[in-house]
């Protein structure tokens, strides 16, 4: 939604970008280069960033919002990474033009929730249109997104979507309805992505697995073509789930505090350790909310809706 009109001396604008939490997330055998093959179907939720990109003498990045103290501020940050790459697909040569970057973090930092990602995604789609990249098509920008992380193209669509390759291949998931999550976000639970992984290949080893084929399962497809929380909850997957409750037991008693509570369904999502309640309605996901926030686990508990879009413009604004 576009809150003034396009023009030529626009100086800032303001993108919002949710968070996503994985619906499904089938972990394959080891390639070649070491990562995994995995098949994943993502969904994006209601928590949203806002990123609001200005033209600056000089490059920065700045945070505030409740997570703001684990965001670095410097060039490590990813959304400064993403506008550096995109502008130097710039069509002229000379000066590149800095940008400040303001985020307002609100998508819980290092939980799973891919919100450096979500960052990327509102950066690149803030600077396009603040640099007019015409020649930057939507194709191209996904192109862009996918060299920055595995993440950032889906976020610029957003909705529900298997993403498979290193996550550059997003194909839409179409459904009807929506889902309604009680999402469960620890202080204090440190879970690095390559452990968790690695601690998936120690535990299939140990009981003698081989790894599945990393394909989305069709009745995941089926139960989100029409949104229905009860089959929803009966084929949500995270093969890394066991792995991240192997290094961090107290998550167990966050999945069972969550359904003795009433979730339809627990799911840790991604590498975690955020954890995702599915419920069946509004009103279930309050009633969840408030009695674990009353009788839970400590942590933070933030109700979101999903599907959603992914990045938007939200706000377009010319400094006289
Ligand atoms: P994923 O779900 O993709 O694994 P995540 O949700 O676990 O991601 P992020 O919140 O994206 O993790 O952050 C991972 C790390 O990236 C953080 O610990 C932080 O130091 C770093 N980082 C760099 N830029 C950002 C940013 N703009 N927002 C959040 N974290 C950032």
């Amino acid at each position: 939604m576009w809150l003034m009109s396009l023009g030529d001396s626009t100086d800032a604008i303001a993108v919002r970008v949710p968070g996503k939490i994985n619906l499904e997330l089938v972990v394959g055998p080891v390639r070649e280069d070491g990562f995994h093959e995995v098949s994943t179907i993502l969904q994006a939720v209601s928590v949203y960033d806002r990123v609001t990109v200005s033209t600056a003498d000089r490059w920065s990045v700045h945070v505030t919002g409740p997570y703001a103290d684990r965001v670095p501020a410097d060039d490590s940050n990813i959304a400064l990474v993403a506008a550096k790459t995109l502008a130097r697909r710039r069509p002229r040569r000379g000066k590149l033009e800095p940008v400040r970057i303001d985020i307002d973090k609100n998508i819980p930092v290092a939980g799973g929730m891919a919100g450096g990602s979500a960052n990327a995604a509102a950066t690149l789609l803030a600077c396009r249109e603040l640099w007019q990249l015409d020649h930057v098509d939507n194709d191209l920008l996904e192109q862009v997104a996918a060299g920055i992380g595995s993440d950032v193209p889906f976020l610029l669509h957003g909705g529900t979507a298997i993403a498979s390759g290193r996550g550059e291949q997003v194909t839409p998931v179409l459904g009807r309805g929506e889902l309604h999550w009680v999402l469960w976000v620890g202080e204090g639970l440190g879970l690095s992505t390559p452990d968790v992984y690695a601690e998936c290949d120690r535990l299939r080893d140990e009981a003698g697995l081989e790894p599945p084929a990393p394909q989305p399962s069709e009745e995941l497809m089926t139960a989100l073509r029409r949104m229905d929380a009860d089959e929803v909850a009966a084929a949500l997957r995270n093969d890394l789930q066991e792995a991240a409750v192997s290094l961090e037991p107290r998550l167990r008693e966050v999945l069972e505090a969550g359904v003795e509570l009433g979730a339809r369904a627990a799911l840790v999502s991604g590498s975690g350790p955020t954890v995702a309640f599915l419920t069946g309605s509004q009103a279930e996901a309050i009633d969840l909310s408030v009695g674990l926030a009353a009788n839970g686990p400590t942590g933070d508990i933030v109700r979101a809706i999903g599907p959603v879009p992914g990045a938007q413009v939200v706000q377009h604004t010319r400094t006289p």
